[in-house]
């Protein structure tokens, strides 16, 4: 029997295909980055036919790479860039818009008018979401806006809506020609339409954005059947999609976080710490999102509360492409050390906004402390640091919110190569930071749904296993050291507000 998992992994920069073996590790990977559109300021785009371009590419590449085909693969799995909306017709296969990025921040006065009329207190209350321009629903309305033919179309049932694992799941398995309109809960419940509790589509969200239900996709457990891929290409044969879960979620199950109070952050673009709630709903009080984590078929789901930080490693990406003062991100590094400390520096790079645990959308990026002494190697300090500063933000939300105090950060994303980096979260936080050894935990958690539905893993033990430490950093900071930075920095975060 084939044992080999595939995980379609589709990525706000890239799209990768990779393929594990039982034990977690690693066989063949291949990775595209496509193209960020960015037709005005706050405006974040991608083309959601470059996407299944690029899928289809991956997916022959790894596999060629590897002597594999499709039959090698008991199961693939998918896992995706979260709330990125497309909207396309069911009859041409064609998108009526380019894929609205969860980045994008057009669907400002959307979300200022809900919130003006009261609506934003059920929205929360039903979605575990706060209105923002993050979210899908808003997009979606969004996009209907823009044709008043698109909206009757869509009330027909003609535009079908769906979020990246949707919109590859239904290319996949026929497209116009009897392709699967599926999506999994923890997609499902980054859109505000949701119902975390029914874990069904909300009427009464739906209304409020004027979405027609009929072009959202039937909502499914995580790890259970999606339908089988087409037997033509990328895979050649008829592969079953047994796993779906939106990117954090799935780090969080590569992660094996599956006991209560458990947590792991991944750096990418942005910083994603979420912590396992087990079955219970817990509502935030300290700007926390409650969300659902995964569900295995025929099991209740399991939930999480989440920080989300927009800017982390896209800070690192704007100081390479918009201030050239390093060629690669991996140059940060080296040249953060270049300095002994941030010489006082701090930077908040609340290039839109700030998400949690602040929510402030009229937050703008700010640099503040330089003095005639300050250099680039201080720059690239303080961009680091702001990272590790926004993820002591979120965790002191999470310790507030669950009254429990993490003894360990498990962590993970392509950032934490950055070693000095890992050295000042643990400074900054004063709490161990731990780095497994297979660090593509989104791809492989995908893997590991897909692999719990196909019977490859008997149980969620099963994957707790596989999990190993790569390195441990201890915090080297004392107490005062990180209470003095602490508090520049929330000075630093006041000065970025109310600025928009
Ligand atoms: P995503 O899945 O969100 O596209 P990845 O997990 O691939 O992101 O991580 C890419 C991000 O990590 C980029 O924003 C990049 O700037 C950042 N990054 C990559 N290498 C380093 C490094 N050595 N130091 C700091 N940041 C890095």
């Amino acid at each position: 029997m084939a044992e080999l998992l595939g995980s379609i992994d589709q990525g706000t920069t890239s799209t990768r295909f990779m393929v594990f073996n039982p034990a977690g590790e690693e066989i063949t990977k291949a990775q595209m980055e496509h193209e960020q559109i960015l037709p005005q300021q706050g405006w974040v785009e991608h083309n959601p036919e470059e996407i299944i371009n690029n899928t289809h590419t991956v997916v022959e590449k790894a596999l060629r790479k590897a002597g594999l085909d499709g039959k090698d693969l008991a199961a693939i799995g998918i896992t995706n860039q979260r709330e990125t909306t497309v909207l396309w017709n069911r009859r041409t296969g064609k998108p009526v818009y380019n894929a609205l990025v969860w980045q994008d921040t057009r669907t400002d006065k959307i979300i200022s008018e809900i919130e003006k009329k009261g609506q934003g207190e059920i929205i929360w209350c039903k979605s575990g979401l706060p209105p923002a321009t993050y979210f899908s629903a808003g997009k979606i309305r969004w996009i209907l806006d823009q044709d008043p033919e698109l909206a009757i179309q869509a009330e027909k049932g003609e535009i079908l809506f769906g979020n990246m694992d949707t919109w590859l799941i239904w290319n996949l398995t026929g497209g116009p020609d009897g392709g699967r309109h599926v999506t999994d809960i923890t997609n499902a419940s980054r859109t505000m339409l949701m119902n975390l509790a029914t874990l069904e589509w909300d009427t009464e969200l739906c209304e409020i954005f004027g979405i027609p239900p009929v072009m959202l996709p039937e909502i499914r457990p995580s790890s259970g059947s999606f339908g089988n891929t087409l037997a033509s290409a990328p895979f050649r044969t008829e592969v079953p999609i047994l796993g779906v879960l939106g990117d954090q979620q799935a780090a969080t199950v590569g992660q094996a976080c599956f006991s209560t109070g458990e947590a792991k952050n991944t750096y990418g673009t942005g910083n994603f710490m979420l912590s396992n709630t087990g079955t219970a709903i817990v509502p935030s009080r300290s700007g926390l999102l409650t969300t659902t984590c995964y569900q295995e078929t025929g099991k209740p789901a399991v939930y999480a509360l989440e920080g989300s930080i927009a800017v982390t490693g896209s800070a690192v990406q704007w100081m390479r492409d918009q201030l050239g003062l390093i060629s690669s991100a991996a140059e940060i590094e080296p040249l953060a050390n270049t300095v002994k400390d941030n010489g006082g520096v701090y930077f908040v790079p609340a290039f839109s906004g700030l998400f949690a645990p602040y929510w402030r959308s009229d937050a703008r990026g700010a640099m503040v402390g330089l003095t005639r002494y300050a250099n680039k190697g201080h720059l690239a300090r303080a961009t680091l640091e702001a990272i590790c500063y926004q993820t002591k933000d979120v965790l002191g939300a999470m310790d507030k919110d669950s009254g429990i105090a993490l003894q360990v950060m498990k962590v993970d994303g392509g950032a934490t190569v950055n070693n000095t980096l890992m050295q000042l979260q643990a400074d900054i936080l004063g709490v161990p930071v731990v780095r497994p050894q297979v660090t593509e935990t989104t791809a492989l958690g995908a893997a590991y749904a897909a692999g719990l539905a196909a019977g490859v893993y008997s149980s969620l033990d099963d994957l707790k296993a596989n999990w190993r430490v790569d390195r441990q950093w201890e915090p080297a900071w004392s107490a005062d050291q990180r209470e003095s930075g602490y508090l520049r920095w929330k000075k630093a975060v006041e000065r970025t507000l109310d600025w928009a």
